[in-house]
């Protein structure tokens, strides 16, 4: 077994994902596409999906009128970051192309990149009421939320005001009215982030469902883990 996600398709809990090669990126990949689907954070051919190994000016990305439960390895393009160039696999990748592409050149730490439609992310978004962070898990992991206007789907626009969003080191934002962009240095990371925002989300829409404020994690303990990570110490994942 390898850090990150197992070749048998479970996630495991290392931070970085441990595909060697292609076919084993391809793997994780498909693995992950089952996971955001039976996390109920897409539906139909909704959404996608894109990694890179490290270092690489390539990346795999989910072909366009995939279901990310039904991936196989003849679902993905193999692309190239600076020119969109089709280099290898499926000749016609997802519309969201440029979304991954225009990501991975503002973030060069950035591995893999979910793309999904989480409905009560998107729906607090539209509402303009921010997503809090309510436990440690969404602290740790999602740190902040950004939030994009509404941009049309599958164009050099959208990927331009997602990539300016993450551009600083961000790693979650909504598109207005459509989805989420969560990066990672790996796909479980950005997995867990993406799993993470709906949760918060979720528990947001309770709050205010029970007419209450919204309690937030404690601030205290996100300024202790950043201090920490500043520090360069080792910080374990709540
Ligand atoms: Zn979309």
């Amino acid at each position: 077994m390898t850090d990150g996600i197992a070749r048998d398709g479970r996630f495991t809990t290392g931070t970085t994902d441990g595909a060697e090669t292609d076919a084993e990126l391809l793997d994780d990949l498909i693995s992950c596409g089952r996971a955001v689907v039976s996390a109920g954070l897409v539906r139909g051919s909704g959404g996608n999906l894109s990694a890179r190994r490290p270092g690489t000016r390539n990346c795999w990305v989910t072909a366009t009128g995939t279901w990310l439960d039904r991936l196989t390895p003849d679902d993905f393009s193999l692309v190239d970051i600076e020119t969109g160039a089709v280099l290898a696999g499926n000749r016609r990748p997802t519309s969201e192309v440029l979304l991954h592409l225009a990501s991975y050149r503002a973030r060069p730490d950035a591995n893999a990149l979910i793309h999904l439609h989480p409905q009560l992310s998107v729906l607090l978004d539209a509402m303009g009421e921010p997503i809090r962070l309510v436990t440690i898990d969404h602290a740790y992991y999602l740190r902040e939320v950004r939030s994009t206007p509404f941009t049309q789907s599958g164009t050099a626009e959208l990927a331009q005001v997602a990539a300016a969003a993450v551009r600083d080191g961000a790693n979650c934002v909504i598109l207005g009215h459509h989805g989420c962009s969560v990066l990672g240095d790996g796909l479980e990371l950005a997995l867990k982030r993406a799993l993470n925002l709906e949760e918060a989300a979720t528990a947001t829409y309770r709050a205010l469902m029970l007419g209450r404020s919204v309690p937030e994690c404690p601030p205290e303990y996100l300024e202790r883990i950043t201090a920490a990570e500043a520090g360069s110490a080792a910080v374990g994942a709540p």
